[in-house]
């Protein structure tokens, strides 16, 4: 019996990145060899306060199976992550508790804005609701909805995945990046 499964939950095999292949050997660049290896093994730090932070719990579980992207040692500990994660309502009073975890972490790291809340300050229009986490720190990615549902939220990881595997390994050095860290007043 041929059941076809749904691509966000079927299992996933790291694909190949290009290179010269022949009879027993392969070769890429390091580039592409440390973008392989990057992508695969991100370390997500949940930042949960609210309702998406529940979705994110149901895309950890048995059903969506976050670790068959490589994500399913969640670090609480910024030093030992890469990836933060930011899911639900955030009160302006939290604003300078999410920068300083993000400046804990070290480089390269990269954050995603999950839901409305996170990426824009959702329903809550509010003086004491922070609109949006991209007043404190620099996000990569925003998934929308309220709340996104689990196929939402690996979408995201999907697109994080291909600005990590794709990244150039001088952009933390570059002027640019230099640039987004001073709008952000991070030394
Ligand atoms: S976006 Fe919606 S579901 Fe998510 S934290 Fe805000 S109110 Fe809750």
């Amino acid at each position: 019996m041929s059941e076809k499964l749904n691509p966000i939950i079927a299992p996933t095999v790291a694909e190949t990145p290009e290179g010269i292949s022949g009879q027993g050997f392969f070769a890429t660049s390091i580039e592409k060899a440390v973008g392989l290896a990057r992508k695969n093994s991100l370390w997500p730090l949940p930042f949960a306060t609210s309702c998406c932070g529940i979705e994110f719990m149901a895309t950890m579980a048995s059903h969506y199976d976050l670790a068959r992207f490589g994500s399913e040692r969640l670090s609480f500990s910024p030093r030992q992550s890469d990836l933060l994660m930011v899911m639900g309502t955030v009160a302006k009073k939290m604003g300078p508790v999410l920068r300083e975890i993000y400046i804990q972490m070290a480089e390269p790291k990269w954050v995603i804005a999950v839901g409305a809340c996170a990426a824009s300050g959702g329903i809550f229009d509010t003086y004491s609701v922070l609109q949006g986490i991209d007043r404190v720190i620099p996000v990569d990615v925003y998934v929308p909805g309220c709340p996104p549902r689990p196929e939402q939220i690996i979408n995201g990881i999907l697109k994080i995945q291909d600005l990590v595997g794709n990244e150039s390994l001088r952009r933390r050095n570059s002027k640019e990046y230099e640039d987004l860290m001073k709008r952000y007043n991070i030394e």
